[in-house]
């Protein structure tokens, strides 16, 4: 099998053997150039070690990124690939991280301390491609299977639990029965993950479409990495989910959590500490998932959401059963004609100010409550956008 590798690959590979080394690029790049997927970054594993892989690339900029794991990254040709020595796990304590790495001559022992069978397949143009767990069997038939015991695998790293989570969404692939039971029976061992590592995982999972049937499919799991989530609520996060198009993080995780009451979504969200943008976004879609609004009121939501996270809910919205297709097309042709039309989407846009408000005699709070109702009153279409007017109806109501 020929792969066509990008050229800084090559002359990295190159670099390398022309120092009398072996290099191989491996894991997800040589698993997505087999899927006729284009990989979104190459790394790259050596028989030498760190101090000789900087010596291989003399001249070119080498960034000690884990020397304690033998990784350097290397800027070639706008590339930057990591290139890793090759390495057996030492023993795993902490149910995360191994307390030893060991340098080995050997790329299979490499491959062997690798998660999945379809990462565990290493690539040169000159070798071919080393396969020695049945990665390409495995991707050919969509199976996620662990390298080795899965059960003992999986307890040297609880995190491989989840991200064989995300494979399986990822690619779409149906997870092995041997993994599938290991995952489920040391599900209790996520706790050793922290929650910036499940968050990762979790984003990187519902973020595809496939995420509904493997959350469905291994609900206890997904429990068990987010004890929070009420396990009642789980059926209409799935259902939602399956009716995205993917490819969106805070669509997936609303859809998943909209079910959730107030209170619980929040717990979890706190507990995933989510950056506070997509933290807000999530919130936000989540909360206004079951309710369905009118079309006059499509320009009122616009100016608290924006359009981006207004297009978000429609979508939502219709995932969720909320609204119909029909009506998310009708509610985005409003939006879009309020934007068009330039209505006054912020308050400090209308015509007229407080100021005015209080030489009519109002006062305190009366000021806000007046101004923001005729806002809203304007952007339903019920008044135009005119001082005069404005004015009038503000005396009217004062
Ligand atoms: P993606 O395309 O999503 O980046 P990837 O396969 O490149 O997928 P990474 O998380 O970037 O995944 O990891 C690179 C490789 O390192 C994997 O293919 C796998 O071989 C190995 N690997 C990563 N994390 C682990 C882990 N926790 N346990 C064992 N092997 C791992
Ligand atoms: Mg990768």
């Amino acid at each position: 099998m020929d792969f066509a590798l990008p050229a800084p690959v090559l002359e990295a590979l190159q670099r390398v053997n022309a120092r009398g080394h072996e290099a191989y690029a491996v894991g997800g790049c040589v698993r997505d150039l087999m899927r006729h997927v284009t990989p979104h970054d190459y790394d790259i594993c050596v028989s030498c070690p760190p101090e000789e892989t900087h010596a291989c690339f003399a001249g070119e900029r080498v960034i000690d990124t884990g020397v304690k794991h033998g990784t350097v990254t290397v800027l070639l040709g706008g590339m930057s690939l990591e290139i890793t020595t090759f390495r057996a796990d030492g023993d795993y304590k902490d149910g995360r991280h191994p307390s030893s790495v060991r340098i080995t001559p050997s790329l299979k022992e490499d491959l062997k301390r690798r998660d999945f069978t379809v990462n565990a397949m290493a690539y040169h143009p000159a070798s071919g491609v080393a396969d020695p767990f049945g990665g390409q069997r495995d991707l050919a038939a969509g199976i996620l299977r662990c390298v080795g015991d899965a059960p003992t695998r999986l307890s040297e790293d609880a995190l491989r639990i989840l991200r064989a989570l995300r494979f399986s969404a990822q690619l779409n692939f149906e997870i092995d029965p041997d993994t599938g039971r290991a995952m489920r029976q040391l599900r209790g061992r996520l706790a050793l993950v922290s929650r910036e590592r499940i968050a990762e995982e979790l984003l990187r999972t519902v973020r595809f479409p496939a995420a509904s049937r493997v959350l469905a499919a291994y609900s206890e799991v997904f429990l068990a990495a987010m004890p929070d989530f009420p396990a009642c609520a789980l059926a209409r996060g799935v259902q939602a989910l399956a009716g995205l198009p993917g490819g969106e993080d805070a669509l997936g995780l609303a859809a998943l959590l909209h079910g959730c009451d107030e209170s619980r979504r929040h717990a979890c969200l706190a507990s995933l500490k989510l950056s506070k943008a997509l933290d807000g976004q999530v919130s936000q879609l989540a909360h206004w998932a079951d309710v369905p609004f009118s079309l006059a009121d499509a320009p009122v939501l616009l100016a608290q959401m924006g359009r981006e996270q207004m297009q978000r809910l429609l979508v939502l919205q219709q995932a969720c059963g909320t609204i119909s297709p029909k009506e998310a097309a009708e509610r985005s042709a409003r939006m879009e004609k309020a934007l068009a039309d330039g209505l006054p989407l912020r308050l400090r846009e209308l015509p007229i100010s407080g100021d005015d408000l209080k030489a009519l005699g109002l006062s305190g709070p009366a000021i806000g409550q007046t101004l923001n109702a005729l806002h809203r009153q304007v952007l339903r279409g019920e008044l135009p956008c005119d001082r005069e007017q404005l004015l009038l109806a503000a005396k009217a109501g004062s």
